[in-house]
C-alpha cells in the first residue's frame, strides 16, 4: 500500500522510532507540521494533511530517530585514534569544572556547562543551543539559547523527559551567529544530517558537545515514580532529575512541599530495570559519535552507588572525537575552566559504560529482527553496526533478533497514531 505523506510520517511514530527531537517541525515550517505533546505523554508530529512528499523525502533523510550517522570523515583527525566499539577518538580524560559551583549543579562533574561557558567568554562563539527546564511541563526539557555563563547554568543536569533542541533550529541558524551545541547524540545525528540540507550548518556551529546518553524516561514511568513517591502527578510544578552534587536528589516539587528521591529511586538499582523507549533500545549510538566532545559519567558500570551519593563530587569521563574537540580540552585546561585528572583508554569507557558496550554489539542483530518482522529500523553510516554484529555470538545473535521480534509481536515497537494531547 503507498502511503501518504503525511502517513510516511506518522509511520515514524508508529514504528516507535520518533525520539521528539523537533527537527521535522524546523524543515517543514509550523504550517505543515508541529510538535508537541501528543496524548501518550510524548513530543510527537502532527503533520497537515496536505504535508508534501517532497519536505516527506527531507524529513525521512535528516530524521534521527531513522537516520543516524558517525562523524563526518572530514573530521577525522589525521592522528586520530579508533576502537570498534568507542569510535574515532583524539582524546579521553577524566574530568571535572574548574569552577566549583558549575561541578556541584552539573550533571555529573559540569563538563559540559564548563566548556560552554569557557566557549563564550573566550569569544569562540556567541551563543550556545542546549535545553533547560521546561516552562510549563515539569518532566521536560525545552530548548535555550544561552549567551551568558550564568544562563548555560540554568540549563545544567541531565533532563530525562521529552525534550526537542532542534524545533527552532531554522530559526536559530537564522540569527547568522556562530554558535556551539549541546545535545544528546541523537540531537547531534540529527544536525549533521540536516547540514547536508542547509549549509549555515557547518558554517555557523563551530562545537558540538554530547552527553553520552544510554536513553530516557518514557512519561508514564515518570508518572509511576510521582506516584511510587507518594506525589499526585497532576501537582507536581518542577522535577529536577539530577545535578546538585553526583547524581543529586532526584528533586520533584509541588507548592506545597518538595519530595527528594535518589537517582535509583526513579532508574531502578541496576541496568535491567531501566525503562525507555524504544527507540533508545536500538540506539546505534549513544556515545557521541559525531559530536566533538561526549561527555559520561564514570562510575563503574553505569550506576551510581547509593553509599556514596552524598559525597561524590562528580567526575566526568570525557571523550574527544576530532582535533577541535581535543584542542577544546587542553585550552579550558590551561584556562583552568577545566581539571583533566588523567588521560583514560576505551577499556576504562567499557568498564564506566558497560550497558553502552553491549548496545552498539546488539544494535544490528536488533534491526535484524526489526526487518524480519517487517519493521521500520534505523538507517546507520560510520557507525560499524554490521562490523560489531559479526563479532556477536550466534546463539546471542539469534537470542537478540528473536527477542526483538517478539517484542514487535507483543506491541512494545508500537505507537498511536500521533494525537495532540487534549
Ligand atoms: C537522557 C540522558 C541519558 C543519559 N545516559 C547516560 C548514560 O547512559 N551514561 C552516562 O555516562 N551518561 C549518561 N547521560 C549523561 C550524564 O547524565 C551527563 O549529562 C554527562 O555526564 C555530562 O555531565 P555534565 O556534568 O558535564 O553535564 P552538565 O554540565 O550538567 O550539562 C548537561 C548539558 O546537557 C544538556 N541536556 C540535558 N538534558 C538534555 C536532553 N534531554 N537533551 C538534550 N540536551 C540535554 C543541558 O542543556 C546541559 O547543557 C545521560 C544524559 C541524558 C540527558
Amino acid at each position: 500500500m503507498t502511503l501518504t505523506p503525511k502517513q510516511r510520517v506518522e509511520r515514524i511514530v508508529e514504528h516507535a522510532m520518533c525520539i521528539g527531537c523537533g527537527l521535522c517541525q524546523a524543515v517543514a515550517g509550523t504550517d505543515k507540521l508541529q510538535v508537541v505533546k501528543g496524548e501518550t505523554g510524548y513530543l510527537v508530529p502532527i503533520a497537515s494533511d496536505d504535508i508534501d512528499a517532497k519536505t516527506v523525502d527531507i524529513i525521512e533523510d535528516v530524521c534521527p530517530g531513522i537516520h543516524v550517522a558517525g562523524l563526518p570523515s572530514n573530521l577525522i583527525a589525521t592522528d586520530s585514534q579508533h576502537d570498534n566499539v568507542w569510535g574515532p577518538w583524539t582524546r579521553m580524560v577524566r574530568a571535572w569544572a574548574g569552577d566549583e559551583q558549575q561541578r556541584h549543579i552539573g550533571a555529573t562533574g559540569g563538563v559540559l556547562t564548563a566548556l560552554a561557558s569557557f566557549l563564550l567568554t573566550s569569544k569562540q562563539v556567541n551563543f550556545v543551543l542546549h535545553v533547560k527546564p521546561h516552562e510549563t511541563e515539569p518532566s521536560f526539557g525545552q530548548m535555550h539559547i544561552s549567551r551568558t555563563p550564568e544562563e548555560v547554568l540554568q540549563g545544567a543536569g541531565s533532563r530525562y523527559g521529552p525534550t526537542a533542541p532542534l524545533i527552532a533550529i531554522d530559526q536559530v541558524l537564522d540569527l547568522g551567529e556562530p554558535f556551539a551545541f549541546i545535545g544528546k547524540p541523537c540531537d547531534i545525528a540529527g544536525l549533521r544530517n540536516y547540514a547536508e540540507q542547509d549549509a549555515r550548518v557547518n558554517e555557523l556551529v563551530k562545537f558540538t558537545l554530547a552527553p553520552v546518553c544510554g536513553g530516557w524516561g518514557p512519561p508514564a514511568t515518570t508518572r509511576n515514580f510521582y506516584q511510587r513517591m507518594g506525589v499526585d502527578p497532576e501537582a507536581v510544578t518542577g522535577l529536577r532529575y539530577r545535578g546538585h552534587g553526583c547524581p543529586g536528589p532526584t528533586r520533584i516539587t509541588t507548592k506545597e512541599r518538595v519530595v527528594d528521591a535518589h537517582y535509583l529511586d526513579f532508574w531502578g538499582d541496576d541496568e535491567s530495570m531501566w525503562d525507555m523507549p524504544f527507540r533508545c533500545k536500538i540506539c546505534p549510538d549513544g556515545i557521541g559519535e559525531a559530536a566533538d566532545i561526549a561527555a559520561a559519567d564514570s562510575w563503574v558500570l553505569g550506576s551510581p552507588n547509593r553509599l556514596d551519593s552524598e559525597t561524590d563530587p562528580g567526575t566526568n569521563s570525557v571523550v574527544a572525537r576530532t582535533s577541535a574537540g581535543a584542542y577544546l580540552l587542553a585550552e579550558a585546561d590551561m584556562a583552568g575552566a577545566l581539571v583533566i585528572e588523567h588521560d583514560i583508554m576505551p577499556d576504562h569507557m567499557s568498564i564506566y559504560q558497560t550497558h553502552q558496550m553491549h548496545k552498539k554489539y546488539a544494535v544490528g542483530p536488533r534491526y535484524q529482527g526489526l526487518q524480519d518482522a517487517g519493521q521500520l529500523h534505523v538507517r546507520t553510516e560510520r557507525l560499524r553496526v554490521a562490523e560489531l554484529a559479526s563479532e556477536v555470538p550466534r546463539h546471542e545473535y539469534e537470542r537478540q533478533r528473536l527477542g526483538t521480534m517478539e517484542r514487535v509481536k507483543v506491541g512494545k515497537a508500537t505507537q498511536p497514531k500521533p494525537k495532540a494531547a487534549s
